[in-house]
């Protein structure tokens, strides 16, 4: 196997606090890094580097680790700007769009999904993400959630049956139902995905109904997740920590009781702020989980109807304008707090042995993600020690 040395490095956040300065993000000043196509094998100062197969000069560029992007709804078809259009002068948003989603996708060929969702893939992977969690959701009936969860199996390992986005319209008058189908032949159809997950909200599903689906998923073999707080405080969190969530998505609305049994718990609060600028809805505040010791990870949300968003660059800017927290907590909310929200303690760092997934910026600073928002700073997006994206040089 090959071995690359990439030196000359401005800033590296290796997200080990005991490398560099010690802080959280692990920061080394004037690094270089040697990786192989799948670990890290060496980080240090660029003065002491080994010597390796090959060299890259990263011509005191900042280096960070690939954004793990936790959260994603992107194997649909179809749009629904008219309806952001519409939340911008004044309405409110209430989960009903979904439905015309599902219409959507459940016309949408194979290949059709393939080629709509690649083309996301693509504009993540672009922008420096180097993992990605994939969810169902947008059929609602047997094959076709089966079918939407092997299409995801096609993108990524981190595969999320969400069966339980919201009831569809053939059900309405009898939720009971399809909670017992998602629960029953659905999820059985679904269990080579990796996670469960619910939206537990007004206007989706309530706290009897999400334990019920969550409690079917862990029988099924799968971990868990949930959509929880988005809309109102249904005491989600509190079911989400109680059944062991690895994550507990959205968190627009906590109480302090929230906010304590997450700092008590192995659960992460990730948050998604694409999804508060797009329903125009209160930021939650980052720096209040941050001070209570919670576990924080920041993802895009991907989906056509509350966050439309491909860009961990944007996300990282939102959170620190907007939710407080400092660059270095929301680069490192986007990278190893998007691996703890998955429980993978293989990727979101650049110790040695981690996988070799790297984004080298087009500045010598990370803090360009949030001081230059809506530029284009991802230079190169190593990912398995290989660069799979070069936008500029
Ligand atoms: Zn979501």
């Amino acid at each position: 196997m090959i071995s690359r040395l990439l030196t000359n490095i401005g800033e590296l956040f290796t997200n080990d606090p005991t490398l560099g300065d010690e802080t959280p993000v692990g920061r080394l000043h004037d690094a270089a890094l040697i990786l192989d196509d799948e670990r890290v094998l060496w980080v240090g100062r660029a003065t002491d580097a080994p010597e390796a197969d090959e060299r890259y000069d990263a011509r005191g560029a900042a280096v960070i680790p690939g954004f793990v992007d936790s959260h994603t709804h992107l194997i649909f078809s179809g749009e629904r700007s008219d309806e952001f259009e519409a939340r911008m002068a004044g309405e409110r948003y209430d989960g009903g769009g979904i439905v015309r989603t599902v219409a959507a996708t459940r016309a949408a060929s194979d290949n059709q999904l393939r080629q709509e969702s690649g083309a996301r893939v693509a504009a993540l992977r672009a922008g420096g993400v180097t993992t990605v969690e994939v969810k169902s959701g947008y059929a609602l009936d047997v094959d076709g959630e089966a079918r939407l969860v092997e299409l995801a199996g096609e993108i990524t390992d981190e595969v999320t049956f969400l069966g339980a986005h919201v009831v569809p319209p053939e059900f309405v008058t009898d939720r009971d139902a399809y909670v017992a189908l998602v629960a029953g032949e659905m999820m059985t159809r679904c269990d080579s995905a990796k996670w469960t997950d619910v939206f537990c909200d007004v206007g989706a599903f309530d706290l009897d109904e999400a334990r019920t689906v969550l409690e079917a998923g862990r029988a099924n073999g799968h971990e868990l997740r949930l959509h929880a707080n988005q809309i109102a405080d249904i005491g989600a969190v509190a079911l989400a920590v109680e059944m062991d969530c690895a994550s507990v998505d959205h968190c627009t609305h906590l109480s302090d009781a929230d906010v304590e049994r997450l700092s008590a718990s192995s659960t992460v609060a990730t948050l998604l702020p694409g999804a508060d600028f797009s329903t125009r809805s209160p930021y939650p505040s980052g720096r209040r989980l941050v001070d209570a010791g919670v576990s924080v990870a920041l993802a895009t949300d991907c989906n056509p109807g509350t966050s439309y968003v491909t860009s961990m660059s944007f996300v990282i800017a939102l959170a620190v304008r907007e939710m407080g927290l400092s660059v270095d907590e929301a680069v490192f909310a986007a990278t190893r707090g998007g691996a703890s929200a998955l429980r993978r303690d293989d990727i979101g760092h650049l110790a040695v042995g981690a996988r070799s997934d790297l984004v080298v910026l087009n500045a010598p600073r990370a803090a360009h993600l949030a001081y230059r928002p809506g530029s284009n700073l991802i230079r190169e997006v190593w990912r398995g020690g290989a660069d799979v994206h070069r936008r500029f040089g």
